[in-house]
């Protein structure tokens, strides 16, 4: 105990832990430094962008530290990017990311579902009841499908009606599913009030299927049913509606007459109805059902209502010592529920981890989110900003600054530039999580052989 950090400058921690996160896409860890409590256990339960990216973060800053992530599933197919395998943009391979890289640094990763803690005992629970103990632990969990919501749903009827909101079986079966639908037949999307995984997404999914559908069964039709009234980045999916898929998208919001929230399914004849009575028999049926945090979370005692309640300069638990919530599955208002937002709350997570078991000082919370959608070949839109923890309408809030949007009326060239930063980014932030090995060098382009003269 009491090791001091020595190989560790308080500017570098600041900025390459809590700070702006993948800024620029640059691969930035910390570098190693000795822990105070050596061999410190820090079980770490969901393997996403969330909970992978605290893992190497802690293991990369210091080896001594013994992590373990607890991951049910052994891999990772990351919801981030499946929309654009939907509308043929990338194959299914390419979102899955392994758990090598992690183990290649000395994290154990244990393929378990995690059923149970006991936070007085500070023990993990498997459902054979073989405990793990942890002196911190971690909870990205993710989310829950409230399939309950919906009259009709429930996780047999998302085999015909897929949600395809947790990456995997689900978004392969909707992918089927389009495929297999007449020229002139219906989808339709649901997409729940919120607060959700990923706003921008349902809206990112119809230009995906819409531009499938303009391509590959031009007599077809998409009709979203939203919950609500407005969306983000609003403006810019109505103007893509409009101007690329006019024929293709009908967009039905709420408002007080017609309440399109989607409130009863009947999967056998894949009829979806609206509060409104609006009733549709869809060809495919993409129901998006409200969420919460995952079920872990719940059972550890950290949830207030459906998401977990954090201290936005730590992502402590406000209820539960010794323990961090973070991702999809925290309360951090206004930040979207992202990958990125979850990769940057992880570093933030490690930063304060390894301040406690180094006994170093806190440095002020910095975190970022930036949201690309794609809505074309080659034109993507984003949004984006900085989150730090302040007083916003008289509360602890996490406010933002520096916010930013694409416009309606950018050129192409811009257009193809996001799309390419969206790549980059996609590319920097599984090479990140997940400690995978930075891509090989593109090989040198096969020169064209040189014809012979005939004659
Ligand atoms: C269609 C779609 C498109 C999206 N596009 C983008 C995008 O372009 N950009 C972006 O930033 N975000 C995007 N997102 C959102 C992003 O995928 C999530 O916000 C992000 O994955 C959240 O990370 P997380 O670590 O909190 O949770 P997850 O990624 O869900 O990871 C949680 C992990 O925990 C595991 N787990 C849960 N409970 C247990 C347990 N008890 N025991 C063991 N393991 C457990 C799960 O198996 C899962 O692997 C998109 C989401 C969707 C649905």
């Amino acid at each position: 105990m009491g090791t001091t950090v020595t190989s560790i400058s308080r500017r570098t921690f600041n900025t390459s832990a809590a700070g702006a996160g993948l800024a620029g896409f640059a691969i930035t860890g910390f570098p190693a430094i000795a822990s105070a409590e050596p061999g410190a256990r820090i079980v770490i339960i969901g393997g996403g962008p969330g909970g992978a990216t605290v893992a190497v973060q802690l293991k990369q800053a210091a080896p001594d530290l013994q992590v373990t992530l607890i991951e049910s599933r052994s891999v990772h197919p990351t919801c981030f990017y499946s929309n654009l395998y939907l509308g043929g943009f990338r194959s299914f391979a390419s979102l899955i990311q392994t758990y090598d890289g992690l183990r290649a640094l000395g994290i154990r990763v244990l393929s378990e579902t995690a059923t149970d803690v006991d936070t007085a005992k500070k023990q993990v629970k498997f459902a054979n009841g073989r405990p793990v103990a942890y002196d911190r632990l971690v909870l990205s969990p993710g989310i829950t499908l409230k399939y309950e919501t919906i009259e009709g749903y429930s996780e047999e009827a998302a085999e015909t009606m897929p949600h395809a909101w947790r990456a995997g079986p689900q978004t392969q079966l909707l992918k089927r599913q389009l495929a297999a639908m007449p020229n002139g037949g219906v989808v339709v999307i649901s997409a729940p009030a919120l607060p959700y995984r990923c706003p921008p997404a349902p809206y990112e999914r119809a230009c995906m299927i819409a531009h499938y559908l303009k391509t590959k069964k031009p007599k077809s039709k998409l009709i979203l049913l939203d919950a609500k009234r407005s969306f983000t980045k609003q403006a810019l999916f109505e103007d893509a509606f409009r101007t690329l898929y006019k024929d293709q998208v009908e967009l039905a919001l709420s408002n007080e007459i017609d309440d399109n929230t989607v409130v009863r399914v009947n999967p056998e004849t894949r009829e979806v109805v609206a509060k409104s009575d609006r009733k549709i028999v869809a060809d495919v049926a993409n129901i998006i059902p409200a969420q919460r945090a995952g079920d872990i979370a719940k059972v550890a005692g950290c949830t207030e209502g459906d998401w977990c309640p954090v201290a936005f300069d730590s992502f402590k638990s406000t209820k539960v010592t010794d323990v961090y919530v973070l991702g999809d599955a925290a309360i951090a208002p206004d930040m979207p529920k992202s990958a990125f937002s979850a990769n940057s709350q992880a570093k933030l997570v490690a930063a304060d981890i390894l301040a406690e078991v180094a006994g170093k000082e806190r440095f002020p919370a910095r975190l970022r989110n930036t949201c690309w959608s794609m809505i074309a070949p080659d034109n993507s839109v984003k949004i984006g900003a900085n989150y730090a923890p302040g007083d916003k309408d008289g509360k602890k809030q996490l406010v933002a600054s520096g916010g930013f949007i694409s416009q309606t009326n950018e050129t192409a060239e811009v257009r193809r530039q996001n799309f390419q930063e969206s790549e980059a980014w996609y590319d920097a932030i599984t090479t990140e999580a997940f400690a995978r090995a930075a891509p090989a060098p593109a090989d040198e382009p096969e020169r064209p052989k040189r014809r012979r003269r005939r004659g």
